[in-house]
């Protein structure tokens, strides 16, 4: 074995891993014990030290984040710009495979991607034409039927309706949408999997070509793959049987989505020479929060069993707090952060993660009355705001007139005299002579089927789309983007809408325009503009940076929102956190029915996978953790009473340490549930009340606080009513008197 500063610093087990000899590895690990670094290393070990060309290597990773900080570590590795690697997401590296052959994969070439969001009003649209009840067959219950068949690679044509009615409509409304996709040059998510997967599949030339060139495959989060993706991947690896994969079984948490922890076993069986590595030592967390990890995983059946040690300290013990209510919940987090900033600790080094998006609101509030700077990453994507997608459209429709979701978006915004019932008829026309609603709507122009008024207002439409298109012929993309903004009118829709939302809505499109200044391709998959010299397909010129841009806004999954050397508090779901690690960190509203979520409470398949999520957001820790829940929360506009979550009496005790507020610790007393009502006491700032009080109220009687809103005159208080159930009062008026 060739000696290398990159084995350095290594575990034995690691160091064997990444300099093994070429062959097929299953790289078996739990939670921060270096997989992915294992991965980062061989890749610049088999550069460095191996002769393999960049060229020919594949790496998978499952954020376009990770792909980003994997290329920047191996290059600081190696010292030097490693060019012509692919490294991205399955997504992102079958985008770029589409986009080099989109004629062999019947596509346009500029082919549009559609979101989840488009995805679901294309099929609500289809679900109309075929004048189906839509709430019979709801569009969301189509979506998930249509999506989860292509991630087992299956098309109309291979499912087998049984004569059962609920398979056979869904049948027809995948088959209506397919065709409206390919009409309109439009693909979703996993219609690009699928697509790149057949695209080998049916092209034999092709296919030999990627496994010449992609002789090097690694896969990192494996364990997440789906059963397209896997198939895909085995397709690549072909006889060169040379692969590494590294995964976790119990990090496993996207079954809903199609993951399959199958794939692990399977790699064993059609890999029948690989090598299964096991790395043992984890290098990422204190040992309390190791061992809750540990402790509470081992609560799931069927695993693959590893055994995870460290020699860290036990560190600090894991804190559990108990909030009286959401808002009491998202103060003391905050309190947290403020403490932890205030001995010096930057904020970026915080994170709060949840298991639902709706969670973030409150905890926003809290941190912006502190004024603690936070990011939500993965939340509400920069790129599906409502602003951001009707420029998108509009730079979509002036590249694709056959896009009619672009279409749809913008024909009336900003309004411009064409009503729902025009609409409707381009929509019509459209599919009766199946063409698409831009075509339909250039013959609508000319018949006499609409009123004057409406006809000239397509006309105006049809026009500025066209101009737009002369005038942007020779402008690079941010350029294109400040003539859309302008001449749309949109700049001065928004300008007049009233207060903040208008503000904030400029503000965004100005974003945007940066957006597209500093756009570089490269980000998404790496890819070498210089031509391989095989069969000339991969020129940068097949492309255009405008669709580069249009693909990027569709892929980026929310990831890196902002500005990264800004120092925020990190907020996001518990899903988007796998991978990652921060020295604090806040698992929040661990309550049953929230977390474990009420929908997998019923299957026990799913309870797993809901423990494997909780086991995913214990690990990100390395130095502090801290649980939190709320005895009641108003989510979703209905106020809950949930019962702590399970996970957390799965965690031994004698690593918690119980909260109270101003201070107070105490140890629960071991075997009692300490998680009782009322003990809890949270002073209202300048009111001298607190939350948990009994008071009495003239009209209403004896009651318990259980809310407030604002501070000391201005506050407003909820109280719990014996006889007259809950009430919010303003308190300067309410006198109420503490009992
Ligand atoms: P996850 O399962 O969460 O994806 P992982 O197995 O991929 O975790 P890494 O993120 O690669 O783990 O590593 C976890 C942390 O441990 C990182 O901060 C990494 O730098 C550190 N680490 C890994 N191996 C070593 C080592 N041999 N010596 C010191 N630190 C290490
Ligand atoms: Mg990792």
């Amino acid at each position: 074995m060739e000696v290398s500063y990159i084995l350095d610093g290594l575990n034995d087990f690691q160091r064997q891993a990444v300099a093994a000899p070429s062959g097929s590895y299953l790289i078996l690990a739990g939670a921060g014990s270096g997989k992915t670094r294992v991965l980062v290393n061989r890749i610049a070990w088999l550069i460095q030290t191996q002769n393999i060309s960049p060229y020919s290597i594949l790496a998978v990773t499952f954020t376009n984040k990770a792909a980003a900080e994997m290329r920047t570590r191996i290059e600081s590795m190696l010292a030097m710009p490693v060019r012509g690697m692919w490294i991205g997401t399955f997504h992102g590296i079958a985008n770029r495979l589409l986009r080099s052959h989109w004629q062999e994969a019947k596509l346009p070439q500029n082919f549009q991607i559609l979101d989840a969001d488009d995805q679901l009003r294309l099929i609500k649209r289809v679900i109309i034409s075929l004048e189906l009840d839509e709430k019979k067959w709801p569009a969301r219950a189509a979506m998930y039927f249509i999506n989860s068949h292509k991630d087992q690679g299956l098309r109309p044509g291979n499912i087998e309706d049984y004569g059962d009615i609920y398979i056979k409509t869904n049948l027809d409304i995948y088959k209506s949408y397919e065709q409206a996709c390919q009409r309109g040059g439009m693909v979703d998510f996993g219609e690009m999997l699928l697509r790149a997967h057949e695209l080998w599949l049916n092209n034999s030339t092709l296919l030999k070509h990627y496994q010449n060139r992609f002789s090097n495959l690694l896969v990192d989060e494996f364990q997440d793959t789906n059963t397209i993706q896997y198939a895909w991947i085995r397709l690549l690896a072909g006889a060169n049987d040379n692969i590494m994969v590294v995964g976790d079984d119990d990090q496993s948490i996207y079954g809903w989505r199609g993951a399959k922890i199958e794939n692990i076993q399977l790699f064993g069986s059609d890999f029948s020479n690989s090598e299964t590595i096991r790395l043992e030592q984890n290098y990422r967390s204190s040992g309390n929060i190791l061992q809750a990890a540990n402790e509470l995983i081992a609560h799931n059946p069927g695993r693959l069993g590893k055994q995870l040690w460290t020699d860290s300290d036990d560190g600090e013990p894991i804190k559990l707090y108990a909030g009286y209510n959401e808002i009491d919940e998202s103060r003391y987090i905050v309190s947290c952060i403020k403490e932890w900033s205030d001995q010096g600790n930057p904020f970026k080094e915080a994170a709060i993660l949840y298991r639902s998006n709706a969670q973030s609101r409150v905890l926003e509030e809290a941190l912006l009355r502190l004024k603690i700077p936070y990011r939500i990453y993965g939340g509400q994507r920069f790129f599906e705001r409502a602003e951001i997608r009707t420029v998108l459209a509009y730079m979509r429709l002036i590249s694709n007139r056959g896009s009619d979701a672009a279409f749809e978006r913008i024909v009336n915004t900003p309004t411009r005299g064409i009503g729902d019932k025009t609409v409707q008829n381009i929509r019509q026309l459209a599919r009766h002579r199946d063409v698409s609603m831009w075509q339909a709507s250039i013959s609508l122009v000319d018949s006499t089927q609409l009123t004057n008024r409406s006809r000239n207002a397509i006309d105006v439409f049809i026009q500025l789309i066209n101009s737009l298109d002369e005038l942007t012929k020779n402008c690079d993309l941010s350029e294109l983007c400040e003539i859309v903004i302008a001449q749309t009118g949109l700049q001065s829709y928004y300008e007049k809408e009233k207060g903040e939302r208008g503000q904030a809505r400029l503000e965004n499109l100005k974003e945007l325009v940066t957006a597209t200044k500093t756009f570089d391709p490269e980000q998404i998959v790496s890819f070498d503009p210089l031509n391989d010299g095989t069969n000339g397909s991969e020129t940068a010129e097949t492309q255009t940076l405008l669709d580069d841009f249009l693909s990027h806004a569709a892929l980026e999954a929310g990831e890196g929102q902002g500005d990264l050397s800004q120092d925020c508090v990190q907020m996001m779901t518990l899903h988007s956190a796998k991978g990652l690690e921060f020295p604090l960190v806040f698992l929040s509203g661990l309550e049953d029915g929230l977390f474990p979520h009420q929908m997998s409470m019923q299957e026990p398949g799913r309870l797993e996978e809901e423990r494997r999520l909780c086991y995913v957001g214990i690990t990100r820790a390395m130095k502090k953790l801290v649980l939190t829940y709320a005895e009641s929360r108003r989510i979703n506009g209905s106020e809950t009473f949930n019962r702590v979550s399970r996970f957390i009496e799965e965690i031994p005790r004698e690593l918690i340490e119980e909260v109270r507020l101003r201070g107070n610790v105490i140890q629960p007393p071991s075997g009692l549930k300490p998680f009782k009502k009322n003990i809890l006491a949270g002073n209202i700032e300048g009111t001298g009340l607190t939350l948990g009080q009994t008071v009495m109220h003239n009209k209403f009687g004896e009651g318990v606080v259980v809310n407030y809103e604002g501070e000391g005159k201005q506050a407003r208080i909820q109280v719990n009513f014996k006889g007259e159930g809950s009430k919010w009062l303003m308190l300067a008026y309410a006198n109420l008197q503490p009992l």
